[in-house]
Order: C-alpha cells, then structure tokens, then sequence
C-alpha cells in the first residue's frame, strides 16, 4: 500500500503515520524526520536546510526530492510506504510522479487531515517530540503516558527548535501558497480523501482506517 498523509504543519500526520506503520508493516516517510537527522549528523545538507526550516520556509525541491529518490528505493518500502510531510510543492508532486512511474508503481491514496488554521497553533505550541524516534505527543490533547517519555520507545521527549509561535506563521502562509494547490492535484488523480482532523487521535484513526478499507 502507498499512502500518503497529507494536511497543514500539525495537523496530524506524524501521529497518524505510527497507527499506519502497525497496521500494515510499512515505513514512514518523513521528510522532517530526514531532515532533522541531518541536521543532527551536522552533514552539509542539514546545515543547509537549517536555515530555512528555522524560518519556517520550505527547503528547496531539489533537495528534498534527491532525498525522496534515495529513500524509495531502500528495500524496506518495496510492499508500500506512508509519505509524511512530502510532496509540499506542485514541483516536489510532480517530481513523484515521475519516479513512481520509472519505478512502476501508483499511489493508492492521499488522506488529507483537514484542520483550521486557528486550531493549528495550540497543536504547534504544545507539542513534544521525541528525540529518538520522532513521535509525536501533546502536553494536553495527546500526553505520554509518563511525562518526557516516549511511549514507544522510552527516550526523551523535546520541543522542535521551528515549534514556536513566530514559525508557524510563515509555516502555515507556505502550506496555503505552495502545498494547498496540490488538493486539486491528487483530486485530479482521483486519490485524494479529506478527513476532519479536529476530531479525537482514535476518532480520526478510525475515519482513516475506514477510508482505505
Ligand atoms: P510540520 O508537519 O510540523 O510542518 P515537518 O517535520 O514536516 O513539520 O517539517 C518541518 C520543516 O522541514 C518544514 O517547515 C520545512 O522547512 C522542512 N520540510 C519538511 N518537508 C519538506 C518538504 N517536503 N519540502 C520542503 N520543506 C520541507
Ligand atoms: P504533523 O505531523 O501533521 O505536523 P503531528 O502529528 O505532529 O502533526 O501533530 C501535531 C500536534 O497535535 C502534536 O502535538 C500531536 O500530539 C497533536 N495532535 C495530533 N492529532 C491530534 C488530534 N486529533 N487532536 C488533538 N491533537 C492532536
Ligand atoms: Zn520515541
């Protein structure tokens, strides 16, 4: 199964995508998972995205679809995989596109986590991460289980350096200019399902369950 998440930065996603991962034994695709890694790893290319992502500006297509190529092609996404954060761009969209096609394989579909803007920034600012593996929690609407501590995998829990009131702003005017346009594309492409994302984690777990039955 190739899916796709698709939704403004916080609603849902990442914490849709480990509900996802168990149910059908595939890899989550993060292109910010990625990206903090090599930034993490201090390599030339997180140095680079950095300073856009601090910003809460996009990070250039080309690096982020060379990041997609290789990923794909790891053995692990050969029975499916759930794209997370990418593509962001009509040009990132059409770019997967094509190397789906080389590839020989299709999307089976695009659940969108539709979420107002006026609800986005409450989940920005109260959410934790761990920095381990990248799950996401909510000091109010989505708690760990024990404070500061990952429920899958017991590491510590931290707040994104970009998860601040400022960045979200400019995250949430890049997400209406440059990744809504894509609604029509995967409408077009007849793959695209839109959830309500302010209903409870289970609740839209369910929805989205229920969709790709
Ligand atoms: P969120 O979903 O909360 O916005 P992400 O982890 O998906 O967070 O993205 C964090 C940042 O990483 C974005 O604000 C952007 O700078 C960069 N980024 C992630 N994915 C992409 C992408 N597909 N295209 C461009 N930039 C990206
Ligand atoms: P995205 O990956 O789309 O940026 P996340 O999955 O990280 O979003 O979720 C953003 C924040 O909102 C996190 O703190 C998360 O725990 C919380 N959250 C996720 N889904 C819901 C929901 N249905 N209701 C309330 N809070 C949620
Ligand atoms: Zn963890």
């Amino acid at each position: 199964m190739n899916l796709m998440l698709f939704g403004a930065p916080g609603a849902g996603k990442g914490t849709q995508a480990k509900f996802l991962i168990e149910k059908y034994n595939i890899p989550q695709i993060s292109t910010g998972d990625i990206l903090r890694e090599a930034i993490a790893n201090n390599t030339e290319m997180g140095l680079e995205a950095k300073k856009f992502m601090d910003e809460g500006k996009l990070v250039p297509d080309s690096t982020i679809i060379g990041i997609i190529k290789d990923r794909l092609a790891e053995s692990d996404c050969k029975e499916g995989f759930i794209l997370d954060g990418f593509p962001r761009t009509l040009a990132q969209a059409q770019a997967l596109k094509e190397l789906m096609a080389t590839m020989q394989i299709s999307l089976d579909r695009v659940i969108s986590l539709n979420v107002p803007d006026e609800l986005i920034v409450g989940r920005i600012t109260g959410r934790r991460v761990c920095s381990k593996c990248g799950a996401s929690f909510h000091v109010e609407f989505n708690p760990s289980k024990e404070e500061n501590v990952c429920d899958y995998c017991g590491s510590e829990l931290i707040i994104r350096k970009d998860d601040n009131a400022q960045t979200v702003k400019s995250r949430l005017e890049a997400y209406h200019a440059q990744t809504a346009p894509l609604i029509d594309f995967y409408t077009n492409m007849g793959v695209f399902t839109e959830l309500d994302g302010t209903k409870d984690v289970s609740d839209v777990t369910k929805d989205m369950i229920a969709a790709l039955a």
